[in-house]
């Protein structure tokens, strides 16, 4: 299934260093449609919980660290394939594997700080965009 919508989140690095504006117009104009946005911060609870999955690996504390250590903007992005498109856009996990033009190759510093966060399903995407926004937050 296929399905319209994913999540994402500018990481602190990226707010940190003032790449908002330009990663938002590379994602609005590679397509995407913005269904909800805004600055928050995670507490140690919520990122504990938002990465349960990886709690076990060695990166964690430095990973829940990284993420509380300032805002965040979350946003719920809409558009066909739009898991497998972001993840595209966004490029791999590592910046140093990233391709060229991926939004991890222009403003990620490290496979730990690498900017962006995109849903890897479209299960995922679902959870995630309830995790930070209640429905009176789409449009
Ligand atoms: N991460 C890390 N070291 C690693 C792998 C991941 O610090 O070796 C961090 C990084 O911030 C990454 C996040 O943990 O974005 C979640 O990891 P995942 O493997 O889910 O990568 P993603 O889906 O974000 O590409
Ligand atoms: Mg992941």
């Amino acid at each position: 299934m296929v399905t319209n919508r994913t999540f994402t989140m500018l990481k602190p690095d990226a707010v940190e260093k003032g790449h908002v504006g330009a990663i938002i117009e590379k994602i609005t104009a590679s397509g995407f449609r913005i269904v909800a946005m805004k600055l928050t911060q995670m507490t140690t609870a919520d990122a504990e919980e938002f990465y349960a999955i990886h709690k076990e690996r060695p990166f964690f504390p430095d990973l829940v660290e990284y993420m509380t250590r300032g805002p965040i903007v979350a946003a719920i992005l809409e558009k066909d394939n739009a898991v497998e498109d972001f993840r595209t856009l966004i490029g791999a996990t590592n910046p140093a594997e990233a391709a060229e033009g991926t939004i991890r190759k222009l403003y990620a510093a490290s496979i730990g700080e690498n900017a962006v966060h995109g849903s890897d399903s479209d299960e995922n995407a679902a959870i995630e965009g309830a995790f930070h926004f209640s429905g009176r937050e789409m449009f």
